[in-house]
This record gives structure tokens, sequence and C-alpha cells, in this order.
């Protein structure tokens, strides 16, 4: 459904609402820029180009983007730490990477002009959000090598709101600031905005009294329709939703509008391609595919091509709101996040809309995967809330056998449903663990 909206800032008119056959040749231009750019200064590229058989004049319009080779992840992990940047370092003046959790982490350069377009993108962010200086913005984004915390930070400065550099954890402290600076925005992940609704539950903190909260900036992990609504409902704000990625800048790649309905991709920044992510092959839009971005002005580590390993769908209608960057659905998940049980592929997020249906339910859930005689095994772990949990065994084990059909409905499959006290699955303080895959461990014959 589509909400009507409750404001209508644009930061950039020009540029935001630019006619699309202009935005189509600026990005050509920048694209043929990029191409040349990095043929002459980036080794990678040069050689990578080389290998493909194709050079910077192959690129005659629009696309031509498609004859360029994908970037993947791995050439980010072999070129560690600076081999990807396409300027000496000494040009460079932040460097960002990702945890690193496993091997190597993903490093992202940026030169002064790439630090000022981030923050002007995360300028814009914040205005479509209707977030003007006279906000206070409590900023619960880590800081840190995440980009998440920075990146919101610059773009709320940039505006003359008033930041709050709080990073996620100490959750008492977080309600207590938030009502005595007197926050207007919360930014951080969905799940961590759980968490702090129910802290000051526990601290006995009216939310709707006490704290001034109108509006949320929420990314960095997917969330269900169903989970902003719960969010909105407990935090009394409205919540829009953003998509970032570290290694193609951070924070302020999309955005949803006022209308809340798909994310505005900053394609004069990010040029997007939906691709079948077995074959490569680009595919129309409105198809469901991984979500594919070219960086159009980056300087210090431009990528080409970047497979995401997002799934999501472009819609290239027109929007109400009078931007013309091209939309992108929620996302469904990542490649690596995507499931396959007995065959059938599962995302977190069909569990998730499945789940938050039931106010018997807390929105706390982990999926644990097993393989047991060589089979796959889902077991669904949710927390009950306070007051059903105390309504006995009866009726949680009547509730599970009505869910467990649901779920299956939903999925193809059958799952095994455990419902756990309340409070018993760990929080996160920044993005959440959804997924436990212990097949490789579990596998007995
Ligand atoms: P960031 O610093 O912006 O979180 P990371 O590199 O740590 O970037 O993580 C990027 C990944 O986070 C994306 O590829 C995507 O899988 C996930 N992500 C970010 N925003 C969203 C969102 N709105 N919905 C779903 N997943 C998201
Ligand atoms: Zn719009």
């Amino acid at each position: 459904m589509v909400k009507m909206p409750s404001h209508t800032l644009i930061r950039d008119p020009k540029v935001e609402c630019m006619p699309i056959e202009e935005r189509r040749q600026l990005q050509f231009k920048r694209l043929k820029d990029l191409v040349e750019r990095v043929y002459i200064q980036s080794p990678f590229y040069r050689k990578h180009f080389i290998e493909h058989g194709v050079r910077p004049d192959d690129i005659k319009t629009l696309e031509d983007l498609r004859r360029l080779p994908f970037t993947v992840k791995d050439d980010l992990r072999e070129n560690y730490p600076f081999e990807l940047f396409s300027v000496p370092v000494k040009d460079v003046v932040r460097i960002h990477c990702s945890s690193g959790t496993t091997g190597k982490p993903v490093v992202s350069g940026y030169t002064h002009n790439d630090m000022e377009t981030w923050t002007e993108l995360m300028a814009r962010t914040f205005t479509l959000a209707g977030v003007t200086y006279r906000d206070v913005v409590h900023n619960a984004f880590g800081y840190g090598l995440f980009t998440g915390g920075l990146g919101h930070d610059m773009g709320a400065r940039k505006i003359g709101a008033a930041v709050v550099p709080m990073s996620g954890g100490v959750n008492n402290r977080q309600i207590m600031l938030m009502e005595d600076f007197g926050a207007t925005v919360l930014t951080c992940t969905p799940s961590y905005a759980l968490v702090l609704a129910e802290t000051a539950a526990k601290m006995g903190v009216d939310i709707k009294s006490r704290l001034k909260l109108r509006v949320a900036l929420f990314g960095a992990e997917p969330s269900t329709e169903e989970m902003r609504e719960h969010i909105e409902e407990k935090l009394h704000l409205e919540a829009y939703e953003t998509f970032g990625m570290g290694e193609i800048m951070g924070p302020g790649i999309s955005v949803e509008c006022a209308y809340h309905n798909g994310m505005h991709m900053q394609d004069d920044h990010f040029l997007p391609e939906i691709i079948d992510p077995d074959t490569g092959e680009p595919l129309p839009p409105g198809e469901q595919g991984e979500l594919v971005i070219t960086t159009l002005t980056k300087e210090a580590m431009p990528l080409i091509r970047y497979r995401t390993r997002d799934i999501t769908r472009l819609n290239t209608e027109p929007c109400p709101c009078g931007r013309t960057a091209i939309r992108h659905f929620k996302l469904a998940g990542r490649t690596d996040d995507m499931m396959v049980i007995k065959g059938v592929n599962v995302f977190p997020s069909q569990v998730e809309a499945v789940l938050l249906r039931h106010s018997e339910l807390a929105p706390q859930y982990v999926l644990v995967v097993e393989r047991v005689n060589n089979l796959d095994r889902l077991e669904i772990q949710v927390e009950a809330s306070d007051e059903f949990y105390n309504q006995g065994r009866d009726n949680i084990e009547q509730f599970t056998k009505k869910l467990h059909h649901e779920m299956q409905q939903m999925l193809y499959i059958s799952s095994k449903i455990t419902i756990v006290p309340p409070r018993a699955i760990q929080r996160s303080e920044g993005k959440a663990k959804r997924v436990i895959d212990r097949r490789k461990e579990t596998n007995q014959i």
C-alpha cells in the first residue's frame, strides 16, 4: 500500500528531479570518464579489461556497460589492502574496512572529493526523510571502521542538525540521553531499534510521552514491512529504510522517499543493473536478481559492475515524489543468506513476515540449519511475548502447531518451531545474526 507522504523536502531538485533523458546522458558521460580513468590509473582494471578484450573506446552508449567485466568480492580480497585503489595513497584521506570475520577484511578508500560526495548524498538522504537543522539526531550506528556511524554523522552535520555520536551499546544510557537531549531522529539498524524499544519498556519510560522521536533512518540489514510497522508503533515514529554497502561507499546508496514504496538509488553516482546470479546475464526491468553497481564518480576506489550479492528488483515507474532516480524494492536477502533447504530457497525475511503477524510472539528469532542423516533440518527459534509465555504450556503447544502449518505454507518445506522464553535470544548492537548454519558440522550419516 502506498502511504501518503508527510512532507516533500528535496535537497537538490535540479539533480534529484532531472528529466530521465538528461539523467541518462549524465550517467553516460560519467561512465565514459570512469572507464577511461581506470584504464589509465588502475593496474587492476587495465589488466581486467585487457583479459576480457574490452577497451574504453568500446563504450559508445550506456548499454555498452554490459560489455565490461564484473568485479567480485574476491577481487577486493585478493588485492588487499590497496591494490584496487586508482589513486596513490597520498591522495586518500579516509580508509574504512569490513569487520573481516571471515578472512581478510574488504577495504574501501576515499579521496577528499569522495568524502564530499558521500557527505552530500547523506545530506540528501536526511533531507528526503524530512530531517532539517532543527533536529537532534541520535546516531546509534557504530562509529569506527564500519561506515554506518560516520556516514550518518557527516550527512546530519551537513544539513545543520545536532548529532549525538552515540554508537551502539549501553542501552539504558541511550534512552536517558534521547530523553534528556530531546532527540527527534534515530539512526540505527532495525534490530537495534527493537532493543531500544525493549530497554525503554524495561526502564518504565513511556516513549510516546517522554521521547520526542519522530523519524528514524534504518538500514544495514534486511527487515520486513511487518518489522517496520512493529518498530514504528513501538517507537512512535516514521521509519525510512536506507541501503548501503561499505565497498561501494557506505550508507547513502539508496533511500526511501516519503511514499515508502521502494528505495531511490542515487543513480547519478551509482548505476544499477540486475543480473541472473547464475548466468551473469542482465535481466529486464522488474525481474528479481542480483544487484550489480557501478560507481560512476568515485575516485579512490571506483568499482565497475560490482556484484553486491544482494537480491532485489528495479522499479522504473515514475515516483509521485518527483525524484527521477530509479527505485529498487526491499532486498529479498543476500545470495549468501539464501538458504537452500531440501532443495527449496528460503530467505530469513519470509520467516520474519510470518512471525511478525502474531502478537503471541516477540520479534526476536534465529534460524538454525542442521544436517541430520543427510537431510537438511530447519529449526525456527522464536521468543514468546511475556504475556503469552505466562499462559502455560498447552497454549504454547497449540500455537506452535498453528505456526508450523503457516510456516509450511510460506516456505514450502516443513520446519521445527521452538518457542523460547522472552529474552532468550541474543540481542545485537549492530546487525542481527539471524541464521546459524551448522550443516557442515552436523552431517552425520
Ligand atoms: P554498511 O556499512 O553500509 O552496512 P556493509 O558492507 O557492512 O555496509 O554491509 C553491506 C550489506 O548490508 C549489503 O550488501 C546488504 O546485504 C546489507 N544491507 C544494507 N542495507 C540493507 C537494507 N536496507 N536491507 C537489506 N540489507 C541491507
Ligand atoms: Zn519517490
